[in-house]
């Protein structure tokens, strides 16, 4: 879907007091998705899973099954951010560095006048740790955005959406690192030409490994483009 349509339908999600999980995947996480069952599991039954990265999008367009457009998890939480603004929505951000999550909430509150943050937690707390959870589910947030790092967010929204009880949870990777200016998005040119993923790997050679599954992910796409005909 656009991302118009993705906001509506988030929209929709918090009117309706749902629960849901929403996720951004990217070619990375759906070949880690091919190794990780559980993961694979969310991905599939997500209330929302969002094309996010130029791969996704050329590989659903090979396929034959279409997306309109990439939706990528930090352009959706700016557009989020900004809706909720407007309507009142409440958000909690949980994730990243000490420290970062505050930072990115306060750079959110400059630029989207009126935002309503119920709490602000950093990403590195024992995953047991009922706390947490208990003064996410107090602060009635309607939106969680969850920055934990794939699949670790995912799969602790997962295991404990019931309890949280907040309508959106989405896992957002290093979206507050952008925010608070710890880490650079690649320049517009380059997502547009998709290659976002080369600007990261020029920033953080430490992600070369996660890297390689995006040249097998080509090939299990044109493979699997190749026997369907
Ligand atoms: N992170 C966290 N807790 C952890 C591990 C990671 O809060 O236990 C944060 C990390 O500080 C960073 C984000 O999760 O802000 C992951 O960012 P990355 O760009 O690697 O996201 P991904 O590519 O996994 O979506």
């Amino acid at each position: 879907m656009t991302m118009q349509q993705a906001v509506t339908i988030l929209d929709g999600f918090v009117r309706e007091r749902t629960s849901a999980l929403v996720a951004t995947a990217n070619a990375e996480m759906v070949m880690l998705a091919q190794q990780d069952q559980e993961l694979l599991s969310i991905l599939n039954n997500a209330e929302l899973t969002l094309a996010d990265g130029a791969g996704v999008v050329w590989a659903a367009r090979k396929l034959g099954g279409g997306v309109p457009e990439r939706v990528a998890g930090y352009d959706l939480t700016q557009q989020l951010l900004q809706h909720a603004a407007k309507t009142g929505y409440k958000i909690y951000w949980l994730g990243a560095a000490p420290g970062v999550a505050e930072a990115a909430a306060a750079k959110a509150a400059e630029q989207f006048p009126g935002l309503a943050t119920v709490g602000v937690h950093d990403g590195f707390f024992d995953c047991d740790d009922g706390s947490i959870r208990r003064l996410i589910r107090d602060s009635q947030a309607d939106i969680l955005l969850c920055a934990l790092g794939v699949p670790k967010q995912e799969k602790w929204l997962n295991q404990y959406r019931h309890e949280l009880q907040v309508p959106v949870m989405i896992g957002v990777g290093g979206t507050f690192d952008v925010m608070a200016g710890k880490a650079k998005r690649a320049p517009v040119w380059m997502q547009r030409a998709g290659l976002e993923w080369s600007y990261r790997l020029l920033r953080q050679p430490s992600r070369f490994i996660r890297m390689l599954a995006l040249p097998r992910f080509v090939g299990r796409v044109l493979l699997s483009a190749w026997t369907s005909r």
